[in-house]
Parts: structure tokens; C-alpha cells; sequence
């Protein structure tokens, strides 16, 4: 996956966070550290009421978030859940929009999106690594992580504080719009179909590269009864 045509500094970084309890206060520690110069830094930081996967997925934003230029970067986390996003939820959420379904969006959005913006200023990768197995980098984490949560005076963790404001209804989609399954701008069609009984649609979105087809609300038209008399 790495782009060899541009050499950029490399960076590994170490996160951890945690809960006690969860939900409740929330700690995340993170290591940066750069192979070539050896050089090392440590950041944590806390909320006074968050839950354990926001702090495994905010330490990894944190890390990032220090960074002052474009960098190669290995992420080593032992948060399945951050990963496995990473690796594999977030492209399809992206293309629906960040919405899960027409009233639900991805568990954690905000911090999604925040880090999918981050991994597109720089290179990175995920790495599962398995906790509290004796890494030390892991361990360190994990203390800095546990002593930051302990902290009083701990900020608001405001996207979860907050979080129904999350829960909306996805808005309709319009032409242009990409495409669910490909990502390819749609485009507005006439529809096939005969009008039922009371309403139809005055057209529907298609995606000229896959031919999927997506019915919008605002197409929704009332159909006139005819009346009896006539
Ligand atoms: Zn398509």
C-alpha cells in the first residue's frame, strides 16, 4: 500500500485508551516514535465522562494531531474496533454519507470522520496489537492512559456528551450525489414504471458506471384520483 515515489519522515505510533467505568471518565496515552532518530514522545490526555472505544480511537487522533508535517505513519493499537474500522468499515461509510442507514449513522461518527480526514493528510496503516501481552510501547500507553483518567477537573468529551445530536434522518439524495456501491455521480432518470394508485415518482437517481438505482422522497408525487363522475 505504501507509495514509494515519495519518501516522506516515518513515524510509529503507539495508543492505548481506556475507561473506568465504561461508560465514565476515559484516559488515552500515546508514543510517538521516529526509527530513523530514535526520538521519542509521550502525550495523554482525558474526559470526564466518555466511553473505552472513543478513547482507543481518539488516542490514535491524538497522535496524528501531532504531527507538523505529511508523515509515513504506522499506527499500533490493540483496539480490534479501531482497526477493523480503519481497515475495513470506513470506505463503505464514506461512500453512504456516513449513514448506516436512513435514521442511523456509524457509532462514534464524529471521531471517524475526524480521523479519516487525518489519514488523508498522511500515509498511515493499522496495526492490531495484541494488549496488556507485554509490549512495552502498549504498556506505557496504557499506564499514561489510566493516570490521565484519574486526573480531576477532566473536560467534556463533547461528541459524546452531545451525541443525539447525531441521530437525525440521513438527508434525501440528490443528482450528483455519488453513488452508494461505486461512488460515480448520479444522474436523474424517467421512471419505467406506470404511476400506482395515490402517489409516484417523477424520477429516479441511477448511477451510470454500476446501473444501480436509488428512489429519492422528493421525487414522490401525489397522483389526482380520478374522479367518478367523469
Ligand atoms: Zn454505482
Amino acid at each position: 500500500m505504501k507509495d514509494n515515489s515519495e519518501s516522506l519522515p516515518v513515524v510509529d505510533i503507539f495508543t492505548d485508551g481506556g475507561c473506568e467505568p465504561n461508560p465514565g471518565a476515559g484516559g488515552y496515552g500515546v508514543v510517538l516514535f521516529h526509527p530513523k532518530t530514535k526520538q521519542r514522545k509521550e502525550a495523554d490526555g482525558g474526559f470526564r465522562k466518555t466511553t473505552n472505544n472513543r478513547m482507543e480511537i481518539f488516542a490514535v487522533i491524538a497522535g496524528l494531531e501531532m504531527l507538523k508535517q505529511r508523515c509515513g505513519v504506522t499506527v499500533y493499537s490493540d483496539s480490534q474496533y479501531v482497526v477493523n474500522a480503519m481497515t475495513k468499515w470506513v470506505p463503505g461509510w464514506k461512500r453512504k454519507g456516513w449513514w448506516l442507514s436512513k435514521t442511523r449513522r456509524p457509532e462514534n461518527v464524529d471521531l471517524w470522520q475526524r480521523l479519516d480526514a487525518l489519514c488523508q493528510t498522511h500515509q498511515v496503516e493499522f496495526h492490531w496489537l495484541k494488549g496488556h501481552a507485554g509490549h512495552l510501547e502498549n504498556e506505557r500507553c496504557d499506564q499514561l492512559a489510566m493516570a490521565a483518567l484519574r486526573n480531576p477537573n477532566l473536560p467534556a468529551d463533547y461528541g459524546y456528551e452531545n451525541r443525539s445530536q447525531n441521530d437525525s434522518v440521513r438527508p434525501d439524495m440528490q443528482e450528483g450525489d455519488g453513488c452508494y456501491k461505486c461512488s460515480t455521480p448520479l444522474m436523474k432518470q424517467a421512471p419505467r414504471s406506470k404511476p400506482k394508485r395515490g402517489y409516484y415518482y417523477e424520477f429516479y437517481l441511477w448511477c451510470p458506471k454500476c446501473q444501480a438505482t436509488y428512489q429519492v422522497e422528493s421525487a414522490k408525487r401525489a397522483v389526482k384520483e380520478p374522479s367518478l363522475l367523469l
